[in-house]
């Protein structure tokens, strides 16, 4: 499907579930979230009555995120139920991998194609102050495990914070030497629990360049800006939501786990897709895709003008 202004709409990204396992403090208050009533959430029929409707509409590729996906009670059910329809290409994942060793092969087998696996450092310390309830050393298993279940082209995400985790780009990057893995710094966004964080937090995705001069540049994937280290296997991207927008090439939409459909990351729109099914559900969605605004207005001193937090719509 086309927006507006001409883009591919051919991406979904599906919350399904507000709640996580860990409370990372750029993204959720300590205390967590209060949960909501169960019959606020969408069922597991629900996700796949959307994402069926969503491929219908012209969606290609559906990831999975939350919340921590892996605590929704039947999501391998709902992996499998999401590979049978057809015209799906891409069935991925974003997880914090705290729960992915035990269940990476049973993910596999569900039909799920690439994983992306946020992980902000590779001090136990620090992951432990950042996320303030997960150990390294699980996350670590789950990116083993996922290894050793057949993943493929896995991506590991971290958000750059100032002043916390900058001594990570290097051994972070590092990983890329020996593996075909992706490694992706995110400019970390002002939204929920860190939209009034002071600006040296904010770090610019340069800071990258600066730390690794030896990087030499590959190309632009749409989203990530790709770079080698030298001799390297695998790549180091940036992702510069803040200092140069990707949105002219923006191919997706957003659901949240209580069924609200969002055009744009950043913006307040939301359409509701409770109670709509078949014809209903398909022109909701084509209706999204023309509200998708030509860009975010995010800024530093313009926090994000989404009504949640990162948790509730999954990144
Ligand atoms: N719990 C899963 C995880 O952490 O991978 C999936 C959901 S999480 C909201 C998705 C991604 O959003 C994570 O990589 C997380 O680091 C990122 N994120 C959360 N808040 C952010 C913010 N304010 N700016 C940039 N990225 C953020
Ligand atoms: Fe949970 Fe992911 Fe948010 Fe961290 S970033 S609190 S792991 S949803």
């Amino acid at each position: 499907m086309k927006d507006s202004f001409g883009r591919t709409i051919d991406y979904l990204r599906l919350s399904v579930t507000d709640l996580c396992n860990y409370r990372c403090t750029y993204c959720m208050p300590e205390e967590g979230v209060c949960k909501r009533a169960h019959a606020e959430i969408l069922s597991i029929e629900a996700l796949y009555e959307i994402a069926a409707a969503a491929v219908r509409c012209g969606v290609k590729k559906i990831r999975l995120t939350g919340g921590e996906p892996l605590v929704r009670r039947g999501i391998l059910e709902l992996c499998r139920m999401l590979r049978q329809i057809p015209g799906l290409e891409t069935l991925a994942m974003t997880t914090n991998a705290g729960l992915l060793a035990p269940m990476a092969r049973e993910l596999k087998d569900a039909g799920v194609d690439r994983l992306n696996i946020s992980l902000d450092t590779l001090d136990a310390a620090r992951f432990a102050a950042i996320t303030r309830r997960g150990r390294l050393a699980d996350a670590l298993a789950g990116l083993d495990a996922a290894k050793a279940a057949g993943f493929t082209n896995t991506k590991i995400n971290a958000v750059l914070i100032g002043g916390v985790n900058e001594d990570d780009i290097a051994p972070l990057a590092a990983l890329t030497k020996c593996e075909s893995i992706s490694v992706r710094f995110i400019e970390l966004m002002p939204m929920g629990e860190c939209a009034h964080w002071p600006a040296g937090r904010f770090l610019p995705a340069d800071a990258v360049l600066r730390t690794l001069p030896d990087l030499a540049y590959v190309d632009n994937d749409g989203v990530a800006e790709r770079y080698r280290l030298p001799g390297a296997i695998g790549t180091v991207g940036l992702i510069r939501p803040m200092s140069c927008k990707f949105c002219s090439r923006c191919s997706r939409l957003r659901v949240t786990a209580d069924g609200k459909l969002k055009p744009c990351l950043h913006s307040g729109e939301e359409i509701s897709l409770r109670g709509l099914h078949g014809k209903a559900l398909e022109a909701a969605i084509l209706d999204a895709a023309q509200k998708k605004p030509a860009a975010h207005t995010l800024g530093l001193r313009e926090p994000s003008h989404a009504a949640r937090d990162m948790n509730e719509i999954g990144g």
